[in-house]
């Protein structure tokens, strides 16, 4: 067994505090990482407090992990000792069925195993997450990190970059395409910026003057405060993809008209019921409602390696462990510009 600190909760409730945990040892195929740098996602506030009713306690959250090579089980030699590597949502998956075969491990059929809070089928144990020291991986979900990505603006590529990477790409986004970014956040300044780098006209889409300004010097060519009075009233029919990063319930028809025949508006952020949709505003030109959840091993690296060729990093900041507490509450209040990284040095200060 490998040993390492965790940073978790123990139950609901809880405030997050160092636990010892102790990691497999690798199998051929396992990449042993020391872990430098972890973002903190709104999944992991979620989890930590129960919001889903899923959460196995302890909870160690964390799944945007940067991390070096301490050692590999030999494996197929895509990674070495010393390496610079990613880890993302997913640590496994079936392997067999459809999705997994087409690399859109996220679709599993049973699920993929995911870094937080799943079920390592091999031990039966609760799999935990990236604020911690080290972790053992499937190289198979180890992504490299190219040259030229500092390590802990990269971290957040790793769930929110991949996030809105995908759905550009299923999408077909690229030179000419017209693309809304709906809310600039932790997703939305990265769909901004990896727009934008694909040559869509990008629009930004918030409730937020300040933001708005933000949105602009991330690439978007124009930014909409949706709370103006007839803010939205000469956008309609100009939208190829509409991509909402709103992480909860919200009404969409005011936006439908914004999307040109066969235009589609995706969900991102929020997973629970939506209000209800106006179904003319859908028939007349044949506009869809679609969602998107995170994307594939392929998916996660190409997202790595564009940004990369495209100097996209998020913007972040960096925090100690000890720290967390605070940050959470910070990105419930949407203060942060735009995603909390923590500095895994810190996990050992004082001990
Ligand atoms: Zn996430
Ligand atoms: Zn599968």
């Amino acid at each position: 067994m490998i040993r390492t600190i965790g940073w978790g909760s123990r139950g609901r409730g809880l405030p997050l505090e160092p636990l010892e945990l102790e990691r497999r040892d690798p199998g051929p195929r396992d990449v042993v990482i020391d872990i430098l740098f972890c973002g903190i996602c709104h999944t992991d506030i979620h989890q930590v407090h129960d919001d889903w009713d899923s959460t196995e306690y302890p909870v160690v959250p964390g799944h945007e992990i940067v991390g070096r090579v301490r050692a590999t089980g030999g494996g197929t030699g895509r990674f070495a000792v010393g390496d610079l590597v990613g880890v993302g949502c997913m640590v496994g998956s079936c392997g067999r069925c459809r999705s997994c075969e087409e690399g859109l491990e996220q679709y599993c059929r049973t699920g993929p195993i995911l870094t937080c809070n799943g079920r390592d089928p091999d031990t039966g144990r609760t799999t935990m997450g990236g604020y911690s020291g080290a972790i053992v991986v499937d190289e198979a979900f180890v992504l490299s990190l190219p040259d030229g990505l500092a390590p802990a603006a990269a971290a957040p590529l790793l769930c929110a970059g991949v996030t809105v990477h995908s759905p550009l790409r299923h999408h077909g986004v690229g030179s000419g395409s017209r693309v809304g970014i709906i809310g600039v956040g932790g997703l939305g300044h990265l769909g901004i910026r990896i727009a934008s780098a694909m040559g869509a006209h990008t629009v930004a889409f918030t409730t937020t003057p300040a933001k708005a300004r933000d949105a602009l010097a991330l690439g978007a060519s124009r930014a909409v405060v949706t709370t103006e009075e007839g803010a939205l009233d000469d956008l309609a029919d100009g939208f190829d993809l509409l991509l909402s990063t709103i992480g909860t319930p919200h009404d969409i028809n005011p936006f439908l008209p914004l999307l040109r025949r066969d235009g589609s508006y995706v969900l991102l952020g929020s997973l629970e019921p939506t209000p209800p949709v106006v179904g003319a505003l859908l028939a007349m030109p044949r506009r869809s409602i679609t969602a998107s959840l995170i994307g594939g091993i392929a998916e996660t690296q190409e997202t790595l390696d564009f940004c990369a060729e495209h100097g996209i990093t998020a913007d972040v900041e960096t925090i100690r462990v000890q720290d967390v507490g605070t940050a959470f509450e910070r990105t419930v209040a949407k203060d942060v510009r735009y995603r909390f990284v923590i500095d895994m040095s810190s996990l050992t200060e004082g001990r």
